[in-house]
């Protein structure tokens, strides 16, 4: 079977054939850090993380490229409410995107550059852009000369130079040879967090850090840059002419843009003030019903977000996990990573789950359309349901179909937690959480924060919530 991805650059779906074949080198612009991620974030990094885990499914080793902007005016101008140092904030909302990101079973990035730590990368491309005559230097700032690029111009946004009316939602500045040429490195402000460059101190600008990125850890052509759609223009129209003006390559092979989580309509954003933080909403909901939310809909259509919407998918996800508890029940004891010997299975059986997972895959295959693939999940509860009736639901039927459900699941990075005093409150479940905190606590005596943070960040997707005090408790998040 193949993949097709709908491209924004050719506005068309097209087959997807990366570069490399076996092989995907995904980027994905990440959040920028100066305060609790929205379940608008929550939207497209559950997308890519569902996209990378197809890809991954279908055999392909994935490269996965997610940046931090921890350098950015929203940043500093934070930092200095707080009265705490930009890079002390940005790094506290690092962690907790990955303990929001860990709830919700996105996985980690392959590397998750930070604007900070590239710096001296940026400055090479900026330079190399001098030279190449793209971009120019005035009043120790320097800009990307667009004019100079105008065949590259237009990829995603589909216009013309000329088209394109001056100081239309780009910055009109008086430093600047046109108002259509942007930032690439800022002169520092009195009293603004600053680096050392050719140019006297300042800081990279926004559309640089993930140019730099891609070129400095994949050095090829991307076979998918993503993000939300609002980074279309300017955003990675930018991205595109500094990549290719700087290396002469094509810079990404597919452009895929996720739409938006709205609210009424409108966007949520931290600027409009009409949003919910991913925690806030976790306070009310399972992570799980959440993540069956948010890939409930195609990653391109708008999903409304609503008190409504919520309980209707919580209501969906109840009726997916009391099916995986049935046929979990049903199958009884089974060995992890053992297929059992219980007979041999009924030829209409194996054909239902065989057809099941043709018409999942056949959907991801549509440009990941993940609503259409869950579907075969609610179809798989109807044929249960009759099997139950005609009195066939044994062992090994349950376990043809209970196998298969997992498989997939886990591709759209669903699991299902058994609730208390069944699985994870019983005396086995409750001794081995005790257990991982105490490699924990003595990972944290030897200050190694990464096993400590892992072990805390797979526990809490897991619905267990460690809580440090005097000594480490938990509890579920149900
Ligand atoms: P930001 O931190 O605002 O730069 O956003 C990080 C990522 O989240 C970008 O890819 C945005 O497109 C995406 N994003 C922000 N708000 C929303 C939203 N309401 N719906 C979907 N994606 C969003
Ligand atoms: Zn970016």
């Amino acid at each position: 079977m193949t993949l097709a991805v709908y491209n924004t650059e050719t506005r068309s779906k097209q087959v997807f054939e990366p570069v490399e074949e076996g092989k995907v080198c995904m980027y994905v612009c990440g959040p920028t850090v100066y305060d609790d991620c929205h379940v608008g974030h929550a939207r497209t990094y559950v997308a890519f993380d569902t996209i990378r885990r197809y890809l991954e499914y279908k055999g392909y080793g994935v490269t996965y490229i997610q940046n931090f902007t921890d350098v950015d005016d929203k940043i500093i101008a934070r930092a200095v409410e707080k009265g705490v140092p930009p890079l002390v904030l940005s790094e506290r909302y690092v962690q907790e995107y990955f303990d929001d990101m860990g709830r919700l079973n996105v996985r980690r990035a392959s590397i998750h550059p930070k604007a900070s730590e590239t710096i001296p990368d940026m400055i090479i491309v900026i330079q190399g852009l001098i030279e190449k005559g793209y971009a120019y230097e005035v009043n120790r700032s320097v800009y990307f000369e667009v004019e100079k690029a105008r065949d590259i111009f237009g990829k995603l946004r589909h216009q013309s130079l000329e088209d394109m009316r001056d100081g239309a939602r780009i910055e009109v500045d008086e430093e600047k040879r046109s108002p259509k040429d942007f930032a690439l490195w800022k002169a520092a402000k009195p009293g603004e967090i600053s680096w050392d460059s050719p140019w006297g101190r300042g800081r990279p600008g926004w559309h640089i850090e993930c140019s730099t990125m891609s070129w400095k850890y994949i050095g090829r052509t991307l076979d998918i840059h993503g993000g939300g759609m609002d980074l279309i223009f300017p955003h990675h129209e930018s991205e595109i002419l500094q990549a290719e003006a700087y290396t002469g390559q094509q810079f990404v092979k597919y452009w895929l843009h996720n739409g938006f989580l709205e609210i009424d309509r409108e966007k949520m954003s931290k600027s409009l003030g009409n949003f919910f933080t991913i925690k806030q909403v976790l306070e009310r909901y399972d992570p799980m019903v959440l993540r069956f939310f948010l890939v409930y809909t195609h990653y391109r259509s708008p999903i409304d977000f609503s008190d409504a919407a919520m309980e209707e998918a919580a209501t969906a996800f109840g009726r997916l996990t009391r099916l995986h508890m049935l046929l979990k029940d049903t199958a009884g004891e089974l060995e992890e990573g053992v297929i059992p010997d219980l007979g041999e299975p009924d030829e209409d059986v194996l054909k239902t789950a065989f057809g099941l997972r043709k018409d999942f895959l056949e959907a991801m295959d549509d440009d990941f359309n993940t609503r259409v693939a869950i579907a075969t999940f609610f179809e798989m509860d109807s044929k249960v349901k009759d099997l139950q009736k005609a009195g066939r639901l044994d062992r090994k039927h349950a376990y043809v179909l209970l196998s298969t459900m997992e498989e997939l699941t886990a591709v759209l990075g669903l699991v299902f937690v058994e609730k208390e005093g069944r699985g994870i409150g019983g005396e086995l479940a409750g001794g081995l959480v005790q257990l991982l905190i105490e490699l924990r606590t003595e990972a944290r005596s030897r200050k190694d924060w990464a096993t400590a943070d892992l072990i805390r960040d797979r526990l809490k997707g897991l619905g267990v919530r460690l809580e440090d005090g005097a000594t480490t408790t938990w509890k579920l998040e149900r």
